[in-house]
């Protein structure tokens, strides 16, 4: 077994002090249902250990705002995880909002065995914060947050979105200019896309707010990022993913490599190889869920080998690394590709080119 293939451990906290207008994740502002949610999570992992024997590796707390949780629930949910086995090198990355951190809490999230932080920064530039994004934090809070993560000597990501209306590519570069000069050793690059049903995508139906960049202007920002991260050393290992000195997220290699991984807490997602299941989003019907010693699930797949194969390829033309050859049939398309430099075929393995890469999703439309 590679060591990439032992199973990742995700858990969701879900709470946050407000929803942002953007925000599609699974989250609730009642804290008051943290003790409600932490003795849920301890009856969970209770019942995951009869099945996930084989340590973790990756431990990956989202949300939500984790960031949120006091140093006494951070310890409860500590003692929720330990009939689940970690290895003793596991990366476990918390996901922090910059007006949470402060050089105390860096402290403590290290000593409690925090290795990365995944820090929201999204933009320095407050105009975009505080408009399309509808965050509170100042760009000061995630330099603060970043300069105390390196005090901290914690790994760190930053989560960037471009597409916000009326940014222009000197702006985008701004903030990847800011972003790479940081301590950060990974950044995720994503475009700002209005999930349905948020109240983002509201306003822009009902033309509340002003418009988001257009197709083609946030593709000049996509194309943009990986040649400004590249000169301060970054690679890009996925379509929105970068990392230098090799500091790649081994957790979400899982996803995109069809490992296994449990996740826990409401609406999480798990996949063990053959099944998929996600949990209930909701606080008070997961936990009662659990309390009745029921399985909390809102769905349950199994994933036939044609499916398995078809979501290989779609998430391998997602990574630089690609993936096997052996599971596409030779094609026109396949040849095709090649030829026009968006695919390379190396050591039995298919590999999207930077071109590829930037329309990964055709590339899977026309070859799966
Ligand atoms: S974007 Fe983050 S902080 Fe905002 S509501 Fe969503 S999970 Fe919470």
């Amino acid at each position: 077994m590679r060591i990439m293939d032992r199973p990742g451990l995700y858990v969701h906290v879900p709470f946050c002090a407000r929803k942002c207008p953007y925000c599609d994740f699974f989250s609730v502002s009642a804290l008051e249902l943290t003790p409600v949610y932490l003795k849920a999570l301890a009856q969970e992992a209770a019942r995951a250990a009869a099945f996930w024997r084989t340590p973790f590796d990756t431990l990956y707390i989202g949300g939500g705002s984790p960031s949120l949780l006091s140093r006494g629930d951070l310890k409860a949910l500590k003692a929720a995880l330990s009939p689940l086995e970690l290895t003793p090198d596991a990366e476990t990355t918390l996901e922090v909002n910059p007006e949470d951190a402060d050089p105390d809490k860096m402290a403590f999230w290290a000593d409690w065995g925090v290795t990365r932080l995944s820090l929201g920064a999204q933009t320095f530039d407050a105009r975009f914060l505080a408009g399309s994004l509808g965050r509170t934090h100042l760009p000061a809070d995630s330099f603060a947050a970043m300069e105390a993560a390196a005090a901290a000597g914690l790994s760190l990501s930053l989560d960037l979105i471009y597409g916000h209306a009326g940014q222009n590519p000197e702006d985008w570069a701004a903030d990847l200019d800011k972003a790479s000069a940081s301590w950060a050793e990974h950044i995720s690059a994503y475009a700002l896309t209005p999930a349905p049903g948020t109240p983002l995508a509201r306003a822009l139906a009902e033309r509340l707010v002003p418009r988001l960049l257009g197709e083609a202007a946030s593709a000049e920002l996509f194309a943009l990022t990986a040649e400004a991260l590249k000169i301060r050393g970054f690679e890009r290992y996925e379509v929105s993913n970068f990392a230098r000195g090799g500091a790649v997220c081994r957790h979400n290699l899982k996803y995109w490599r069809r490992t296994p991984y449990l996740g826990l807490g409401p609406s999480a997602h798990s996949f063990d190889g053959t099944r998929r299941w996600a949990d209930e989003a909701s606080v008070r019907r997961w936990a009662a869920a659990l309390d009745r010693q029921d399985e909390p699930r809102s769905f349950v797949e199994e994933v036939t080998p044609e499916q398995a194969r078809l979501e290989a390829i779609m998430l391998g033309l997602r990574l630089s690394e690609g993936f096997s050859a052996s599971l596409l049939k030779p094609s026109q398309a396949l040849e095709d590709f090649c030829a026009q430099g968006y695919l390379e075929l190396e050591d039995e393995l298919i590999k999207p080119t930077e071109k590829g890469l930037a329309v990964a999703d055709f590339l899977a439309r026309q070859l799966a």
